[in-house]
């Protein structure tokens, strides 16, 4: 059987010519990407304005690619959980945070990480394989609440900028006109810091920054191996080099463990690290995974390391948890498919 051409993902370049090769008019690719992005219309016998032979033949040789989710788990607070299963039967995960007037959508980039983060379930399953733009694409228009989204973020499974070809063309999917036409504001890449992969986001996109950091000082190694081939001090001077003042936003996010990055000199040394920069902090409870030895900062050692920052001039927030009842932090339920079906 001929296998049928996936249209999610393509580029309106790409799409036209693929439909003049089928012999119909270029226009078509226009009106496609229309019904799949303006309409949220992803079946070919629905999108009216095109003709009827050309919507029956695009159903015999094409598909919109859209895979919604087969499991979802829903938190108390309104949180919700998506397990995507992909075409080779690996697991993905988004997962959809409600917030007042915001409804962000948190994607991921890759099946596993080679990042290998101490604190991470997604780096404990290694790297599998990067997802295609369209897998990440499909994220974001076949979940539930898909037309109410207002910000997405790329801080799931994988290290965005480890997978930045794929990762860019699907931001281009967010923001071009021809796809959800969004605000690149809206949009944020969040990072461990990979040298190429950084310098290359911050030229090519005008999407917001968020950098794990987790520790001002050398043992941020331990924490992130990455730190070693790029040291957080390198990439500060890099992100230097930027502005951050008006469209582009940069915050660090710090998840805080006890004992290991919540002293008030840790706090000191990293307003001293970030100093000058346009930035803020968002300061995250550590939630245990198994096996790591490693426990979440208390309350107060939290609040103080939060004040002493504010007192240095630097906005810093401590993020409230969401999803907890659900094992919201990012690879916690494809890991646990995984180990099911291992099983
Ligand atoms: Fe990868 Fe991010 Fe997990 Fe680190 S925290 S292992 S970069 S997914």
């Amino acid at each position: 059987m001929q296998t049928k051409e996936e249209l999610l993902g393509k580029t309106p370049d790409e799409l036209k010519t693929l439909v003049v090769g089928w012999g119909m008019p270029a226009f078509t690719a226009r009106q496609i990407l229309k019904w799949i992005y303006e309409k949220h219309v992803f079946r070919f016998a629905d999108m009216s304005d095109i003709s009827k032979a050309n919507r029956e033949k695009l159903a015999t040789l094409a598909a919109i690619g859209i895979n919604p989710p087969v499991e979802t788990l829903t938190s108390a607070d309104g949180t919700e959980k998506y397990l995507f299963r992909l075409d080779d039967a690996r697991t993905v995960e988004a997962v959809y945070i409600p917030d007042k007037e915001r409804a962000t959508l948190c994607i991921s980039s890759q099946v596993g990480c080679r990042m290998g983060c101490l604190f991470c379930m997604t780096g404990k399953q290694g790297l599998q394989r990067n997802l295609a733009a369209a897998e990440i694409i499909n994220q974001i228009l076949s979940v539930p609440h898909s037309m109410e989204l207002t910000n997405i973020v790329y801080m799931g499974m994988g290290e965005p900028t480890d997978n930045l070809d794929e990762v860019l063309k699907s931001m281009e999917a967010v923001t071009a006109p021809w796809g959800l036409s969004w605000s690149p504001k809206r949009v944020t890449l969040s990072t461990v810091g990979v040298r190429k992969g950084l310098k290359r986001f911050l030229q090519e996109s005008k999407s917001h920054l968020a950098v794990s950091l987790h520790s001002p000082d050398m043992r941020r190694a331990e924490i992130i191996p990455a730190d070693r081939a790029f040291p957080a001090a390198d990439m500060i001077n890099m992100l230097r080099e930027y502005d951050f003042s008006h469209q582009r936003r940069l915050s660090f996010e710090y998840i805080m463990f006890a004992g290991v990055n919540d002293s008030l000199s840790d706090a000191e040394a990293l307003a001293h690290l970030i100093k000058g920069l346009d930035c803020r902090v968002n300061l995250i409870r550590y939630h245990a995974i198994p096996g790591v030895p490693l426990s979440c900062a208390s309350e107060k050692d939290m609040t103080m390391f939060r004040d002493a920052l504010n007192r240095k001039g630097i906005t810093a927030t401590i993020r409230a948890s969401r999803g907890e009842d659900i094992f919201a932090a990012c690879g916690m339920l494809s890991s646990r498919h995984k180990k099911h079906t291992a099983e």
